[in-house]
């Protein structure tokens, strides 16, 4: 059956900025765990990033003129680190693409991940509505991203996936 993608941190590993984990207890994914359909990845690790890393914020967004990718990431520190998130983004890409896998269920919120909201770039904690790098180029790449919060939904289409391919 096809795997799944999940954000590292919503399961077993402590890989976010901070050295923790934002474990999700939902069924449904302990359920996909026990089946063995999960494939856990760190976009930012993935990247060439360390852990613990200061944290990031995406500071530019898309020009919506030319729709040229503008984005620029910097960490509290100041330093540009969009490199390793747009790496993170390329090899979240290519695992994805080598298993075949059409589900990816995102912790929303980080500037990889993140698929409803984003932070606004001020490190002052303020949401703004965006995506993330890893999220933007999964969906631009035909793959159905979910948050943490839409396991319901993202369960209810791998059911219709797995039927059609019966
Ligand atoms: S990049 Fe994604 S998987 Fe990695 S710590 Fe951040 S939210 Fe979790």
């Amino acid at each position: 059956m096809e795997k799944i993608l999940v954000s590292a941190c919503l399961i077993e590993e402590p890989v976010r900025y901070d050295g923790q984990l934002k474990p999700c207890s939902s069924t449904i994914l302990k359920k996909w765990q026990r089946e063995g359909l999960i494939l856990a990845f760190c976009p930012e690790v993935a990247g060439g990033l360390p852990v613990p890393r200061p944290p990031s914020e995406i500071i530019a967004g898309i020009d919506k003129k030319d729709k040229k990718n503008t984005r620029l990431i910097i960490n509290s520190n100041g330093q540009d680190v969009t490199l390793f998130f747009n790496e993170g983004a390329k090899k979240s890409l290519e695992i994805v693409l080598i298993h075949d896998i059409k589900i990816a269920i995102l912790k929303d919120g980080s500037p990889s991940c993140g698929s409803q909201y984003i932070y606004d770039g001020t490190f002052n904690g303020v949401r703004i509505p965006g995506r993330g790098l890893t999220a933007e180029l999964l969906e631009n790449n035909g793959i159905n991203v979910f948050n943490e919060n839409e396991l319901k939904s993202a369960e209810i289409l791998k059911y219709s996936l797995d039927a059609k391919s019966k």
